[in-house]
């Protein structure tokens, strides 16, 4: 074979080659951009234009710098230099986030990787661009629920609390304790009723104050400040079992969104349901935490002047026992529990005009909890 026929193969591979990354350029849904060894752009996809607003004939031959917000602008050129001159590598086959411009000059992230081909006895450097704003947003939003829900639930702060809780209770039991013993004593030794009576009544102060403790824990996580806006109830839930599944899926966990698309706008306090949802699908995830299925169904229905939000699982279910009283407050079978979220979740629903309920399963096994909005709000 000459040298003469061996320039023409390899020119016709070439040649090949480009058509083909021609073709793969058009169909990829991320962007890519082909620089060559200068830095200037030599091939720019249609998901490219899409991205950045320019069409491929206005950015071909000229500085893929173009592409990127100062500092990255002045200093691109350099990242070339240095990686031709060392072969170090800091982006290519490495992948990393970085800001991109587009044509209006706005900016949003993106995450860049960088493939490297000999070509034309050249190099060319491909990348791979995808736009990660929504993902941005996404996360952002889901840190901003976060801090929303610590800040108001202040469930975490319940294990700080539970050392005086116990103490300012114990006080009164204590006491209530040592007036019905004495009430006791009287009664036996024929004493005057005066006597009982007064014993008697300073126990039930005493209840009252166990009482009025217990009140004021619950206004401290039940009430917080309440702001009620008209909200999509659908995003609402959305947005909380996101949250709330943060690695439910490594557990093995399907989960079912059924949101009913004529589910109306509810004039709700966002951050207080959303902490009702996030109880009722946290504890859904934990009893399904034995279960051979795992299956968590969330759904919204709209009815007729309500809408009914409700969470199931394929967990160990409830006793019958527990369910009678399992919305009152310390009714807990976890080790760890508190028992406050549901008694916390049915004081918010109520304060919003609503009820909730608790049901087994349909099929084998799980558990149902349902709770309903008023469309018009709470009534006066
Ligand atoms: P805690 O989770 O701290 O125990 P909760 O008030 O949220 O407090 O729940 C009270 C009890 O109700 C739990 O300890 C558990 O026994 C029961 N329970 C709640 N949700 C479920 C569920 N989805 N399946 C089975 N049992 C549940």
């Amino acid at each position: 074979m000459s040298a003469r026929q061996d320039q023409f193969s390899a020119s016709g591979d070439a040649d090949d080659t480009t058509a083909r990354l021609q073709s793969v350029l058009e169909t990829v849904p991320d962007a890519m951009v082909v620089i060559d060894e200068r830095g200037l752009i030599d091939s720019f996809s249609r998901a490219a234009e899409r991205m950045f607003g320019y069409a491929a004939t206005e950015v071909v031959g000229r500085n893929v710098s173009m592409l990127m917000p100062a500092p990255y602008r002045d200093e691109h050129h350099r990242y070339i230099e240095r990686y031709l001159r060392t072969g170090e590598r800091r982006i290519i086959g490495v992948g990393r986030v970085v800001p991109a411009q587009r044509k209006d000059g706005t900016t949003f992230p993106v995450e860049l990787s960088v493939g490297e081909v000999q070509f034309r006895g050249g190099r060319l450097f491909i990348g791979f661009i995808h736009d990660i704003t929504q993902r941005r947003r996404t996360e952002r939003r889901l840190d901003e629920l976060m801090t929303e829900l610590a800040h108001v639930s202040r469930v975490n702060e319940i294990g700080q609390m539970g050392s005086t809780l116990a103490h300012e209770l114990n006080q009164p039991l204590t006491a209530i304790l040592a007036y019905l013993g004495a009430a006791q004593q009287l009664l036996e030794s024929n004493a005057g009723r005066d006597k009982v009576r007064s014993m008697i009544e300073r126990a039930v102060n005493q209840a009252e104050r166990a009482g009025a403790v217990i009140q004021k824990l619950r206004e401290f996580l039940g009430k917080g400040r309440t702001v009620r806006h008209l909200e999509s109830i659908n995003k609402v839930v959305e947005e909380a079992s996101a949250l709330a599944l943060i690695g439910a899926k490594q557990q093995g966990i399907r989960t079912r969104l059924e949101l009913d698309p004529a589910a109306p706008m509810v004039a709700i306090d966002r951050v207080q349901i959303q902490q009702v949802l996030v109880n009722l699908i946290r504890n859904a995830v934990e009893a399904m935490s034995e279960s051979a299925t795992r299956e968590l169904g969330i759904r919204t229905d709209a009815g007729d002047g309500v809408v009914t939000i409700s969470v199931s699982d394929t967990g160990a279910g409830i006793s019958s026992d527990v369910a009678a009283k399992l919305f009152e407050p310390f009714v807990s079978t976890k080790a760890q529990g508190m028992g406050i979220g549901l008694s916390i979740c049915r004081s918010i629903v109520q304060s919003h005009g609503g009820d909730i309920q608790v049901r087994p399963g349909a099929s084998d096994g799980g558990t149902t909890f349902f709770f309903t909005l008023p469309v018009d709000g709470p009534k006066p």
